[in-house]
């Protein structure tokens, strides 16, 4: 007769760490290692009072329609969250509600599992092959929906419009979601296939690409009608999300697009750099179309290396689990800390050898 009989218990999902450390190098959450555009700081300066007064917009029309504008596809079609993780949550329990399962990849983000646990989602882990690719041919089956990101975390491989097509066709009854997080860091984004396919729904975030992530803004674009179902849910749940402050600094984003364009060309320039740096140091990666380097090392374990950088106060990220628990997750920072951790890991090789 305990209360806790009636309590959902839940495992929940594992963010990264945000360490305090005073002169650390952070690399374990692929977040931005440039500040956002002046003009989302002069939004900030410019707010009134008001905005911490009054409801936020609970339709934010502002920031839907600087990304209608921006993307070239009707206001009506576009839903923003407190995040791409907010967005997908509601995503889940308005898209998945089949009683046959759902399916991603076995590597893939690690909060889809959560998700489909904490609503009851029946789901299938789909193995990637072994140089870590989504098979199209795996994707044809019965299922609940079917969400994957592209590129790929953490694996950082980007597919083909081609292979997206591929999956929507085979699977024209249920709701295909593209988890878009990285996508801006070199790829093609699925939101061309979207006058072509209405059950395809294309998630991305101003976390990584856009340097925002502490403002917590994620957006999904889609065919009209599947966005009013979502935002159904959406309101069935909690009106007011999006506070104020993001509101108007997303949309001061949104409209700097010369900056944008230019911190995401800094980011890939550095990334393919550092690709050629962690080869001569005996890595080896799936080439990243992401913002980070999904890296495993010729003779030092993974582990090692994690907890070696991590010593220096430089964060990486390491999963411990099956097929990838001997490869580091790196995101791509400045050119300056990327060096300093290519300097670490050369003198730590060379000690071992
Ligand atoms: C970072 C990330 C997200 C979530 O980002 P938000 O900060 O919640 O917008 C979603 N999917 C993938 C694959 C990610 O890497």
């Amino acid at each position: 007769m305990s209360w806790e009989n009636n309590v959902r218990k839940v495992v929940p999902y594992v963010p990264g760490e945000q360490p305090k450390a005073e002169k650390m190098i952070k690399l374990n959450t692929n977040e931005c290692p440039y500040p956002p555009s002046p003009k989302v700081m002069d939004a900030l300066q410019n707010l009134s009072a008001n905005c911490m007064r009054l409801y936020p917009d609970p339709a934010v029309t502002d920031l839907r329609q600087a990304l209608a504008d921006y993307y070239k596809v009707n206001v009506e079609q576009v839903f923003v969250g407190v995040g791409s993780d907010d967005v997908i949550a509601n995503a889940f329990m308005t898209f998945f509600n089949s009683k046959k399962p759902i399916l991603f990849p076995d590597i893939t983000y690690s909060f889809y599992d959560v998700w489909a646990e904490l609503f009851g989602i029946p789901y299938e882990r789909i193995a990637l092959t072994e140089d870590f690719r989504i098979n199209p041919e795996d994707y044809k089956r019965e299922n609940g929906g079917i969400i994957f990101p592209n590129p790929n975390a953490p694996t950082g491989v980007l597919e083909d419009l081609s292979m997206i097509e591929d999956i929507l066709k085979s699977n024209p009854d249920v709701v295909v979601m593209v988890d878009e997080a990285y996508i801006d860091f070199g790829g093609a984004s699925a939101l061309a296939l979207l006058e072509k396919y209405e059950n395809l729904l294309v998630i991305q975030t101003f976390s990584k690409s856009r340097a925002m992530a502490g403002m917590r803004i994620g957006y999904a674009i889609g065919n009209e009608k599947l966005i009013g179902y979502l935002n159904d849910v959406k309101f069935s749940f909690n009106s007011y999300t999006m506070n104020q402050t993001s509101i108007a600094m997303g949309v001061a984003c949104v409209k700097d697009d010369a900056y944008f364009k230019e911190t995401v060309g800094k980011v890939i320039a550095t990334r393919e750099r550092v690709k050629k740096e962690l080869k001569e140091l005996g890595f080896s990666f799936p080439d990243a179309m992401s913002n980070f380097i999904f890296a495993t090392h010729e003779s030092i374990p993974a582990a090692e290396l994690f907890e070696a950088c991590k010593k220096e106060n430089i964060f990486v990220r390491y999963f411990k689990k099956p097929r990838i628990d001997n490869y580091l997750r790196i995101s791509i920072g400045t050119d300056e800390e990327m060096d300093t951790l290519l300097t670490f890991l050369k003198k730590y090789i060379a000690q071992k050898q």
